[in-house]
């Protein structure tokens, strides 16, 4: 029988982001993925800048910003009656291009090193298919299905079928991951249910839905809006939401439909006549019907060598682009503690922090799309919207003024992304600081144990996070403070902890402490300003010993 340290069953962004995880500490990886390709349904169009801070440390941020929209399309959100119709309101947003430079610059509303960036899943579920296929450690498998898995004591056993000649075999692993998906094979098998609302109906991102892909013809005059990213039609009789894939000629729609109706029996063509205002020659490259209204959550992230990751433990109405970004945090602070495990340097205590940390954290963001998703979602559309009367005027003015905070609420928020803390975990070393503001659309920089580690531009032009190590980080911000009994500490029990000295002002103010220790997913563990009497009790804690 094959035997492997972790297997991951699902190859979607969530389970490639943990296989590239795991490759940072050399543990051997086999990813079994049921379908013959990457995506081709470009679901997720926001990655958020959490997301690609995680993308920038894989060597992969540049790859994704050269994917997708050109560097210097708009990345607007605007509300319009008809793409040929009025303008009722426009978030104004950076290109990429631009948003990079704004980071760069210290600008803008978040404060890290890599900004948000739309870019369809299509074209980075390649991205780090390419990445994890690359490295040795990472055994990738398309086209492989896993069926079903047997716990050991110490590990599992897994029947793979390969679909592409229908045999069988068998894997053994010390640890077994399901990022298979909102219909998650190892969910089911565990007997783990979500817990809350599913399909809540709305008028617009609730109930059923239809995700049409499709490229227009050249020379048409099918879209006179100036020309942003997102496209949120508000009509009285149509609701859709169209946004570039491409920057050119692909775009993905997304509508609501009507209650009772076969997604087959929806003629495209009229719901895009409906949308335009005009009649659209396109080609239809994908039709995909699903469900929006969901606010899910597993009762458990798993345990005993079965864990469950991304959509398999939480599913996301997408306002907010929340889902695929709250997943891929969970891969990252899973991924080391896996590796952890295996070889040997966590504690025991270790894993089951997985799910107090990410667990509250799906929580928090599956209330903030919720939220979004009403506001979008649950207000009628006056047909006198469309006048070009007094009457219509003040109809568009009263709905612009709704969707003008609504944009600003829902494409804003450094807090949500950057904000995320794990102030619960029994690895974290509170220091009795004040706790700072969890808000959606305000980011408070802080080096609290538990927040993620704030992002500092250094004097030479590079980012503090490109200097973090693959395991543990000490950072010392005064060369004359002593590390050595935290380094002898780790080193004792094998914890990876590399000392990165950087007695720059604008850290020392950021972090204020000498000494901070960072966990390997980039938050911060512990701080203070000499070594502990008890460097050997930090350790262990920060370990799960
Ligand atoms: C219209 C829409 C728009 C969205 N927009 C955003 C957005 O802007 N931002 C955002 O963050 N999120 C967004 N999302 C959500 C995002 O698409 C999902 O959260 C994301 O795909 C989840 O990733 P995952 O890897 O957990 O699961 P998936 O992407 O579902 O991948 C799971 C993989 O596992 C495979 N699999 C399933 N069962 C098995 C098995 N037994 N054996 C082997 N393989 C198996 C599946 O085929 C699939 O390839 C959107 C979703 C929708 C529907």
């Amino acid at each position: 029988m094959e035997e492997t340290d972790v297997l991951i069953a699902g190859g979607g962004p969530v389970g490639l982001l943990l296989a590239l995880e795991l490759a940072r500490f050399g543990v051997r990886t086999v990813l079994v993925n049921d379908r013959a390709d990457t995506s081709l349904n470009p679901k997720a169009n926001a990655i958020s800048a959490r997301s690609m801070e995680h993308f920038r440390r894989h060597g992969i941020g540049p790859r994704l910003r050269a994917a997708a929209l050109p560097p210097d399309h708009p990345t607007d959100v605007c509300y319009v009656t008809r793409l040929t119709g009025r303008e009722i309101a426009r978030l104004t947003m950076p290109s990429s291009a631009d948003a990079v430079a704004e980071a760069r610059a210290g600008l803008g509303p978040y404060d890290c090193a890599e900004p948000p960036h739309r870019c369809s899943q299509i074209y980075l579920e390649a991205i780090l298919r390419d990445a994890a296929t690359a490295r040795p450690d990472v055994d990738v498998r398309f086209s492989q299905r896993l069926e079903s898995f047997q716990r050991t004591g110490d590990g599992v056993v897994a029947e793979i079928r390969s679909l592409d000649d229908d045999t069988t075999y068998q894997v053994s692993a010390r640890h077994l991951v399901g990022a298979d998906g909102g219909r998650s094979t190892v969910r089911r098998q565990l007997g783990i249910r979500y817990d809350g609302e599913g399909g809540v109906t709305r008028q617009m991102m609730g109930g059923a839905m239809l995700a049409t892909l499709f490229e227009v013809a050249s020379g048409q005059d099918w879209l006179t809006i100036e020309t942003a990213w997102q496209y949120w039609v508000i009509a009285h009789d149509v609701r859709a939401l169209l946004i570039s894939v491409d920057g050119a000629s692909k775009y993905v729609m997304l509508t609501r439909i009507p209650d009772g109706t076969d997604p087959d029996d929806i003629d495209d063509f009229e719901l895009l006549r409906l949308a335009s205002g005009r009649p659209v020659e396109a080609e239809i490259i994908l039709r995909t019907p699903w469900t929006a209204g969901h606010a899910l959550l597993a009762e458990s992230y798993g345990g005993d060598h079965v864990w469950l990751t991304g959509d398999a433990v939480h599913l996301f109405t997408p306002t907010g682009g929340l889902g695929m970004n709250t997943g891929l945090d969970d891969a990252v602070n899973l991924g080391w503690k896996l590796a952890a495990d295996v070889q040997g340097w966590g504690g025991p205590n270790l894993l089951a922090s997985y799910e107090v940390d990410r667990r509250p954290a799906g929580a928090r963001n599956l209330a903030f799309a919720r939220g979004f998703a009403e506001s979008i979602g649950t207000f009628d559309v006056d047909p006198v919207i469309e006048a070009e009367t007094a009457a219509g005027a003040a109809e568009r003015a009263r709905l612009g003024a709704h969707l003008a905070d609504h944009g600003r609420r829902e494409f804003i928020i450094p807090g949500i992304a950057l904000g995320v803390r794990y102030t619960g975990s029994p690895l974290v070393c509170d220091d009795g600081s004040d706790s700072v503001l969890d808000a959606a659309h305000e980011y408070v920089p802080t080096a609290r144990p538990g927040h993620r580690a704030p992002h500092v531009w250094l004097e030479n032009g590079e980012a503090l996070c490109d200097r973090f190590a693959d395991g543990f980080t000490l950072l010392r911000t005064d060369f004359a403070v002593d590390a050595a009994a935290l380094l002898q500490a780790a080193a004792a029990t094998g914890v990876p902890v590399t000392l990165l000295d950087v007695a720059e002002d604008a850290v020392r103010a950021r972090y204020e402490a000498a000494l901070v220790l960072i966990f390997p997913d980039g938050h911060v563990a512990w701080r203070g300003d000499a070594v502990p009497v008890d460097a050997q009790n930090v350790i262990d804690r920060v370990r799960g010993a």
